[in-house]
């Protein structure tokens, strides 16, 4: 019944376009790999995928996920180890994640077969993609589209699953400066902010360039009642390291985007004897340890950055300034100890690295 790699369907380009890539200067999001995924869902079943040199795609203008947001999506990173082989990150944590946010938005869950299949089998024909200097990785973007072509409002019965795939450059982790948000609400109980839907992105684009035209960074999101229990930044999870242990937002009433990197971090902490708690965490809390001097380091964790440092955090008029960065133990250790393990320098003791 599965599909295997043998069947997927594999059609090659003529014009690879891997030399427009400048390898020393890599902008994240500027090309795409030669090759892209599609299976199509139709009538209750996934159809095999089929690999074929990248292209546009064309809809008609009465396509639903146009109008009404039926769209989800993912993000993965395959890098090289030593040897030059690539190894995808924790992918299977993204399928159960996607699968999750499909359920919720009513749309079909993705099988394994298409997902890490057919992504391994991308990743293998586009190898030379991934690139290898310090801090690079091939960026992975599998996503889900509602695509019937009918503009009433009900769930689609038609769905196309795509993955496309970015050469990824260093990533600058320019300490971030944050404002605390109390005005727009990211998530609520029982709303969408547990899934990767593409509502959440667009509903957080006006609130962030509210607080860049400030000068902040990104935001702190928090709860929707009080504005008072802090939630994810931007699209980040969050840790903060009051005294000696790592806090960060639980994942309760479906607030919290769980993060394959927030997990590692809380997996990769609690093994070196770190203590970690996952609760609700107040912004009042925050500012009393930051007054008391306990509050030691602070930042976001994701696929894209790693480890996002804050050096300044602001809510109303209290600018919270946090110790210089070179001083932090966790957040540095935890950001080489990653990379170690994604590059494959150190033994993947978790079984995180999928060998393609
Ligand atoms: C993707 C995402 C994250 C980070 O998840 P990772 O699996 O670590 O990349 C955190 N918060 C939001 C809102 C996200 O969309």
């Amino acid at each position: 019944m599965g599909v295997t790699k043998s069947r997927i369907k594999v059609k090659k380009t003529e014009n690879s376009r891997l030399h427009e890539v400048d390898a020393l200067n890599i902008n994240f999001g500027k090309h795409y790999s030669d090759h892209m995924l599609i299976a199509y869902y139709e009538n209750g079943q996934w159809n095999p995928p089929e690999i074929m040199p990248f292209h546009n795609l064309y809809f008609s203008p009465a396509t639903t996920f146009l109008h009404y947001g039926q769209a989800i999506f993912e993000g993965v990173k395959a890098y090289k180890d030593p040897q030059g082989n690539p190894l995808i990150f924790r992918p299977y944590d993204n399928l159960k994640r996607m699968n999750r946010s499909a359920v919720r938005m009513a749309m079909p869950e993705v099988p394994e077969e298409i997902f890490i299949e057919g992504m391994r089998h991308l990743i293998e024909l586009d190898r030379d993609w991934i690139p290898t200097s310090e801090d690079t990785s091939l960026y992975i973007r599998p996503f889900m589209l509602a695509i019937d072509e009918f503009i009433g409002v009900r769930p689609a019965e038609k769905f196309m699953f795509i993955i496309i795939t970015s050469p990824a450059g260093p990533y600058y982790n320019k300490p971030v400066s944050i404002y605390v948000q109390d005005k727009y609400v990211r998530a609520f109980p029982g709303g969408i902010g547990f899934t990767k839907a593409a509502g959440n992105y667009g509903m957080s684009m006006y609130p962030t360039q509210e607080i860049k035209k400030m000068g902040y960074d990104q935001i702190l999101w928090t709860d929707g009642f009080e504005h008072k229990y802090v939630q994810e930044i931007g699209t980040m999870n969050v840790f903060f390291v009051i005294g000696d242990t790592v806090v960060t937002p639980d994942a309760s009433n479906d607030l919290i985007l769980e993060g394959v990197t927030r997990d590692s971090v809380i997996t990769l902490l609690r093994e070196k004897g770190v203590k970690v708690e996952i609760r609700p965490l107040s912004i009042d809390e925050i500012e009393a340890a930051h007054k008391a001097g306990q509050l030691k380091e602070a930042f976001g964790t994701g696929t894209a950055a790693s480890i996002a440092p804050i050096y300044a955090l602001t809510y109303h008029d209290d600018k919270m300034m946090l110790p210089p960065i070179e001083k932090w133990e966790i957040a540095n250790w935890l950001k080489k100890e990653l990379a170690d393990i994604r590059y494959g320098h150190k033994e993947d003791v978790h079984g995180w690295n999928l060998k393609v």
